[in-house]
């Protein structure tokens, strides 16, 4: 297995569609390649992220890391409003 077919079955691997035998060579695979486990550790990070976006309630509360000039104009407004 190259990084190419890697990258190609990832999908797969992660959801566990993939037969024993292919499965063994991705993890023979992973064993020998750096490059391919960052590349499945970003890859599980960006599907946590989605199933996370998806299922986020509608009224849930801002991210965190809103942008500052925002808060600051949110703030501004609000202290006008008072
Ligand atoms: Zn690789």
């Amino acid at each position: 297995m190259n990084c190419r077919e890697f990258t190609e079955f990832l999908h797969e691997y992660l959801f566990g569609d993939l037969p024993a035998e292919q499965q063994a060579e991705f993890e023979k695979h992973l064993a020998e390649c750096p490059w391919c486990v960052a590349y499945l550790d970003s890859y599980q990070k960006t599907i946590e992220l989605e199933q996370a976006a998806f299922s986020a309630p509608e009224d849930a509360p801002p991210p965190a890391e809103a942008p500052e000039e925002l808060v600051q104009a949110i703030l501004h407004a609000r202290s006008r409003a008072s």
